[in-house]
């Protein structure tokens, strides 16, 4: 059995706690090495390294600290494959999809690169009388970030890319389902230049995040994960006077419309509605066709695709996807699927009962297909997160748009039309933060910004493009006068550029 470690002040770092969290491989079902869970003393030293780190990071200038992360998106780039590898043993997700994953947090490094030209300020020349006001955006200092374990390379990116790009020193707390990914990219941090403790690796469970979420060194937090902790890291993080983003759940509907490319959203719902197993926070988990003769013709596509599907372990080139990440996941998701079935939705396509040979204690679940279910089902309101579609038909545009409209949830939704209007109609008018018109996974690259709305985010700025330049950095606005000696007596009212 294999101990990983926390990676603090340039070095690995072995846990203090005695406590440790299983790490499994989820194609086999068995433990494959434990990670260590952090106490509030291990977070103190990654702090305190943070500390006597930052000042000199930030004082380099901006295309500095942008050079060392040009060196991190090479490292990135050759050595994808083993990394997806490592990422896909703990995830259970295919190769090519965990390639996917760390392609997507490289973008994310590509674009701080440029971070100098978006950390430039805003200048007035002669404000007032031999008066420049001019604002420069700072770091916030400390940064930690709390990320999910779905994507344990793009989303640890997302977060610690801008954040060291803008000066701070950024704390990882890293999902303890599938921690070595984030220590491997902690060692090619190093590789490539960045000096010790702006970049730290803290493992942990809710103490860890208690700890991150209270410390007074601590100015930010980044987090990402299902939405009653998001609401709670973001409730926590703010009553300890620190700025917090925190990205929930997500239930994505796409609409069909009568005159869609029936082929194109058949394609666009089984790979965005199966691929890895149904665990992205932008799969498609109900798709909605406007029309009964719609929903037929949608059906009678999906049905035999979906029986297709070819279920395996990462190691299987061939595979679709792969096992779910736990055992307490895998069982949620039986458990979601039999209350569609006791609610009197219609499973097309059962995967409950499916094994793969060799693998028979593997957290699998065979592709799912509902049909009939109504917005009063449990299997629609909830995240199954799991490889399950539901389909809800409708009879109307109106009756369809109203549907992920009053969902609780609001991270992405799409449409499939041939007509420019519906879906313009449909992109002005809902309430949703990304949105795919003949895209079925709209997830912006990494030059703008991600997140959702709703019980899907809370905070006010998103993940990478500008947002993230804004959160990680705070402004400060300096109006000077030259030359000083300029006399004019004392004011006691409130200044004012005439
Ligand atoms: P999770 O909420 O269980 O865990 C996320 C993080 O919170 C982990 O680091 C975990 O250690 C920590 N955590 C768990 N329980 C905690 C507690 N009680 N107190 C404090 N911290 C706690 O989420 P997950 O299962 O790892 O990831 C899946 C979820 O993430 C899904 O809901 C998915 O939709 C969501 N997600 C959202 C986005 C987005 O951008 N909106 C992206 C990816 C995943």
């Amino acid at each position: 059995m294999l101990d990983l470690t926390h990676y603090i002040n340039g070095g690995h770092h072995e846990g203090e706690t005695g406590r440790f969290a299983d790490v499994y491989n989820p194609a086999t079902g068995e433990v494959e090495k434990r990670t260590p869970l952090a106490s509030q003393q291990e977070l103190e030293k990654a702090v305190s390294a943070a500390k006597a780190a930052q000042p000199a990071w930030a004082s380099q200038n901006p295309q500095k600290r942008a050079r060392v992360f040009m060196k991190l998106a090479v490292l990135l780039e050759e050595n994808k494959t083993a990394m997806a590898e490592l990422l896909s043993r703990e995830h259970g997700k295919t190769i090519e999809d965990s390639k996917g994953d760390i392609q997507r947090g490289l973008e994310v490094v590509e674009f701080v690169t440029g971070a100098p030209h978006l950390l430039k300020g805003e200048y007035t020349e002669g404000a007032g009388p031999g008066i420049d006001m001019y604002s420069m955006r700072q770091p916030v200092g400390i940064g930690a970030g709390i990320t999910p374990f779905n994507f344990p390379a793009m989303i640890p990116l997302w977060m610690a890319a801008p954040a060291i790009a803008c000066g701070n020193a950024f704390i990882l707390k890293p999902s303890e389902r599938d921690p070595s990914v984030p220590l491997r990219i902690a060692e090619l941090f190093e590789e490539a230049g960045l000096p010790k403790g702006i970049f730290q690796v803290v493992q942990g469970d809710k103490d860890a995040v208690d700890a991150i979420c209270a410390h007074p060194d601590i100015g930010a937090v980044s987090f990402v994960g299902s939405t009653p902790i998001a609401r709670y890291v973001y409730q926590t993080a703010a009553a300890h006077g620190k700025r917090a983003q925190c990205f929930g759940g997500a239930k994505n509907h796409m609409i069909i419309m009568p005159d869609a490319d029936m082929d194109q959203a058949a394609d666009a719902l089984i790979g965005a509605g199966y691929g890895s197993a149904g665990e992205r926070c932008m799969a498609i988990s109900v798709a909605v066709p406007v029309g009964r003769e719609t929903g037929d013709r949608l059906i009678e596509k999906l049905k035999p695709r979906i029986e297709e599907l070819h279920v395996g372990p990462y190691t299987d080139e061939k595979a679709d996807f792969g096992p779910v990440v736990t055992k307490a996941a895998q069982e949620r998701i039986l458990g979601l699927i039999d209350t569609g079935v006791s609610e009197g939705a219609k499973l097309v396509v059962d995967g409950r009962g499916f094994s793969h040979q060799g693998y028979e204690n593997g957290f699998f679940v065979g592709g799912c297909l509902f049909d009939d279910v109504t917005p009063d089902m449990e299997i629609y309101k909830a995240e199954i997160f799991g490889p399950v579609l539901s389909v809800v038909r409708t009879n109307t545009y109106e009756e369809a748009l109203d549907l992920p409209m009053k969902h609780e949830y609001g991270n992405g939704v799409s449409i499939y039309t041939r007509d420019g209007d519906a879906a313009r109609d449909f992109s002005n008018r809902i309430n949703i933060g990304m949105v795919g018109v003949n895209v079925p996974i709209p997830v912006p690259l990494a030059y703008h910004s991600f997140g959702g709305w709703k019980a899907s985010s809370f905070g006010d700025l998103n993940q990478h493009g500008t947002d993230s330049i804004r959160f990680w950095t705070q402004t400060k606005t300096v109006t000077s006068r030259w030359p000083s000696g300029v006399k004019d007596g004392a004011e006691f009212s409130i200044p004012v550029m005439e």
